[in-house]
């Protein structure tokens, strides 16, 4: 690879790189342009909501940024990797271990219960039974439902399936933790104390992209990009919602 490529890549704590990012479908004789050009950086240890209307393109960027799905034209660097030339295989071990998605619809398996949904992603990634067990047993207790892992999804609350497959994102430690809508099914209660747990995940290291329509539960982020009709139209920091006392620097402002 050249110096130039390098350099392409960006600083090496950007987990996330764009640039001119598109996606458009076809659609019988007519092209719906579901992104138009989105240049976005995300770094390490960053939470950041994404908002919008709907159809604006958000989860056409979350399914890019996840690779699941490829742009149509533009440049996706993940920690550093221009996706685009990555094998199939890497793809599938990026999705695999690196990143975490968690869904608006749970996509849990009905049949199985919290302990093997958990498992799932770990049976992919070839690890042992034994301890394959003991990580998702780890990951449960870490989401506060130690004593639900013998419990089948139609056994469990919506916020205890939701925390089940925040469960299953972060059981193979993946650096980048990302969630479309994962409060569009839970009542407000319910979806305070799944943001609630985004917060202590974040505080522990990890990289946040979640997408929401509700600005409160945005606002749980460090900073909000908004897209509308598959633009970014806006950028901003955000005062983060305090668990903890504020950094000593900002305690001097305020007094
Ligand atoms: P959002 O998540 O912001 O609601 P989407 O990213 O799902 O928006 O969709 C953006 C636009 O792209 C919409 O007009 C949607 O109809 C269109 N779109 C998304 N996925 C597809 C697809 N697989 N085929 C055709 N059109 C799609
Ligand atoms: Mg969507």
């Amino acid at each position: 690879m050249s110096v130039a490529d390098g350099n392409a890549a960006g600083d090496a704590a950007d987990v996330i790189r764009t640039e001119a990012l598109t996606r458009s479908f076809a659609m019988g004789s007519t092209t719906v342009q579901a992104l138009r050009g989105v240049d976005l950086v995300i770094r390490r240890n960053e939470y950041v909501a994404i908002m919008g209307p709907s159809g604006s393109g958000k989860s056409t960027l979350m399914n890019l940024i996840g690779c699941l799905d490829t742009p149509s034209s533009g440049e996706y660097w993940l920690n550093g990797n221009p996706v685009a030339k990555l094998g199939e295989d890497e793809l599938a071990r990026i999705r695999n271990r690196d990143i975490g998605f968690v869904f608006q619809t749970f996509n849990l398996l009905a049949r199985a219960t919290a302990l093997r949904n958990v498992e799932l992603p770990l049976i992919y990634a070839g690890v042992a039974p034994a301890e394959r067990r003991e990580l998702a047993a780890d990951a449960l207790r870490q989401v506060d439902l130690g004593d639900r892992m013998d419990h089948r999804p139609n056994q469990l609350s919506g916020g205890q399936r939701q925390r089940v497959s925040v469960a299953r994102a972060l059981v193979t430690r993946p650096a980048l933790l990302l969630a479309d809508e994962p409060t569009g099914n839970l009542d407000t209660k319910t979806s305070y104390e799944i943001m609630a747990l985004f917060d202590r995940l974040h505080a522990q290291g990890n990289t946040i992209v979640v997408v929401t329509h509700e600005r409160d539960i945005a606002e749980h982020a460090e900073r909000i990009v908004t897209i509308r009709d598959g633009r970014i139209e806006s950028d901003e920091r955000c005062g983060k919602r305090r668990t903890s006392a504020p950094a000593a620097s900002e305690q001097a402002e305020v007094s």
